[in-house]
């Protein structure tokens, strides 16, 4: 298994490359940065001022038949599904794709302040968290689990930065302790 990290419209290479490395220290799989060829402005909402990430996932599943792994869609952009306000991510559950925005993990996005390791713990946690789900992992009620639900910042910040006992047994390649 190999998981493939895909950024569009995503413009802090550090950030990319500190998530590379903490996604290699924690899974015994390759790590590749791929270039898809997706045009994210197809799925922005006007009304919204934000992009449906239903729908770029869609797309994406058709760009990524020749990458045997995961896929995770990295992007900066503020990403909705139309029942909820925002979402930080979204993935297929028991799947290949999801998509991670980074967008509300900014902490300057609620107190104007940059805070680059706070970013980096955060987005560590939510591509664990959308990786988790393409495993077929759902929500977990252990806070100490990386598989609890965040509904808000508070909460990423609330909740563990690894799976629990039970949730890593379903991670294929896991080694982190
Ligand atoms: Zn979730
Ligand atoms: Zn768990």
């Amino acid at each position: 298994m190999e998981i493939f990290l895909a950024p569009l419209k995503f413009y802090s290479n550090v950030l990319l490359e500190r998530l590379v490395k903490e996604l290699s220290n924690r899974f015994s799989s390759k790590i590749h940065v791929i270039d898809l060829k997706v045009n994210l402005d197809d799925f922005f909402s006007v009304d919204r001022r934000q992009y449906y990430s239903t729908q770029i996932i869609a797309e994406v599943i058709k760009l990524t038949d020749e990458y045997d792994g995961k896929v995770i869609l990295l992007t900066d952009v503020d990403i909705f599904v139309p029942a909820l306000t925002f979402v930080f991510g979204e993935a297929q559950l028991n799947g290949k794709h999801s998509i991670l925005s980074v967008c509300r993990l900014h902490e300057e996005f609620y107190s104007g302040i940059s805070d680059e390791n706070l970013l980096l713990e955060r987005t560590v946690k939510e591509a664990l968290h959308e990786l988790g789900h393409n495993f077929g992992l759902r929500h977990c009620i252990d806070w100490d689990c990386v598989m609890h639900s965040s509904n808000g910042v508070e909460e990423v910040d609330i909740k563990g930065n690894t799976y629990c006992r039970k949730c890593r047994t379903v991670i294929g390649d896991y080694k982190y302790y």
